[in-house]
């Protein structure tokens, strides 16, 4: 027996449920992140992300209320802008994100690297061939369908791990990106990610082959968890433990698309 879609998110703990709802104000056709780069750390004043971050307080419950309310635009010019942590002091340009604003997949990985930096797109270097490889082998593909963010979209120096600080400075983006985009699945690239989204949820390892949520106050989304593509690089033998999760990652898809289709 078909399934219909709320009582599948029903059967995985994922109540209550939600639907996809047009936002009031909130352009869905905006140009693509790329569109607006590089915009460089200091921005000559008038500049359009500079007025952004002077109408957005860069620190508080304020500014965590200011961004919870924004549309794509003013969230990328506030990226852009933000100072909100120590990472700003670094960057070339801030990395929002990148793909279909309405996708119903949502990649996370870490933070950006030195490619992605120069390139304002996550996922460019060689751990973004990689990612992109692993996109393919599910039939999918990089801006179709598929948007991909990191947890930090500054770049942590030297490629470091970014600290709980830094991650939680710029959690305030990744969630309104979450609910702008309310994908039907996220998929968290390692453990940064899993502890931008999750919190302190336990291990990757324990957290593989789970299906778990992320919730707000209007939505829970199923989350799986896998590995990092530039972990996979350097540790070859779990390529296949992160294939098995892609697999799980497309087997669900299909079954919240169908159950999505069937009869309430
Ligand atoms: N690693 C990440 O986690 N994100 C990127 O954008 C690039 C490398």
């Amino acid at each position: 027996m078909m399934l219909g879609r709320n009582r599948l998110l029903d059967e995985m703990g994922l109540s209550p449920q939600w639907k996809r709802r047009e936002q009031p104000g909130v352009a869905r056709e905006t140009p693509p992140a790329t569109a607006l780069a590089p915009v460089a750390a200091a921005l000559p004043a008038g500049h359009p992300a500079t007025l952004a971050s002077a109408a957005v307080p860069q620190s508080g419950a304020q500014r965590v209320e200011a961004i919870a309310q924004m549309g794509w635009e003013p969230l990328r010019l506030s990226i852009a802008a933000c100072r909100a942590c120590p990472l700003c002091a670094q960057r070339k340009q801030a990395v929002p994100g990148v793909g279909d604003e309405s996708a119903d997949w949502l990649f996370i990985g870490e933070g950006p690297g030195a490619d992605e930096d120069a390139q304002g797109e996550p996922f460019v270097g060689q751990a973004g061939k990689l990612l992109d490889a692993m996109l393919a082998a599910i039939a999918l593909k990089r801006g179709a369908n598929v948007y991909i963010a990191n947890a930090v979209k500054c770049r942590p120096p030297a490629n470091r791990t970014p600290e709980t600080a830094e991650m939680d400075a710029c959690a305030p983006y990744l969630r309104r990106q979450i609910a702008l985009i309310q994908p039907r699945l996220i998929v968290l690239l390692g453990r940064a990610a899993v502890q931008s989204v999750l919190g302190d949820a336990g291990s990757l390892a324990s957290l593989r082959g789970k299906t778990l949520a992320y919730r707000d106050e209007e939505r829970a989304i199923p989350v799986l968890v896998t590995y990092h593509p530039a972990y996979l690089l350097r540790t070859l033998p779990d390529k296949s433990k992160a294939w098995e999760d892609l697999c799980r990652a497309r087997a669900l898809m299909r079954e919240m698309t169908a159950a999505s289709s069937a009869p309430t």
